[in-house]
């Protein structure tokens, strides 16, 4: 199929409800990972910005994108990682955050108090927002999470680290 007539918000639109494979509530769109769709000689050029250096699921995310567009017609197209400016936790609306928790992901503060995340107990669980919770391992499924137990609820739950 030609790829004429396909513009960049459309191409916007097809791939903008990729779900991150680590919390699929959640899009790519709505984590600020897919940051711009440009048309470069008929080529469109996809930019994402891992929200971790290294991140596992980014590799899964560019699969995701490819075989969406695939299924569309386009093979001509080419993924840009940016790392600059740097993903930040700080991309993620509140009411992203509030889908996060929702999802029983507690979600991230902002940057502006990274300097607390010492304090790993802080973290409040999703379920029944008691700020009683251990730190049970500092990497989750992802570096980009923690894992906590609530000690009121007893539920495990994974934090979205601030970075
Ligand atoms: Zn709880």
């Amino acid at each position: 199929m030609l790829s004429t007539g396909i513009n960049t918000s459309q191409v916007f639109d097809w791939i903008s409800g990729i779900t991150d494979p680590e919390i699929p509530a959640i899009s790519i769109t709505e984590l600020g990972i897919l940051r711009d769709v440009k048309l470069n000689n008929g080529e469109f050029v996809i930019t994402i910005t891992p929200t971790y250096t290294g991140c596992p699921a980014m590799s899964r995310i560019e699969n995701q994108i490819r075989q969406k567009l695939t299924e569309h017609g386009l093979q001509k197209i080419t993924i840009n990682t940016s790392s600059s400016p740097a993903w930040t936790t700080d991309w993620i609306t509140e009411d992203v955050k509030k889908k996060m928790k929702a999802n029983g992901i507690a979600p991230p503060p902002h940057s502006s108090c990274v300097r607390a995340l010492k304090d790993f107990t802080r973290v409040s669980c999703p379920y029944c927002n008691s700020s009683d919770t251990n730190l049970i391992s500092r990497f989750g499924s992802t570096p980009c999470k923690a894992l906590y137990s609530c000690n009121n609820c007893h539920e495990p739950f994974q934090h979205f680290k601030c970075h």
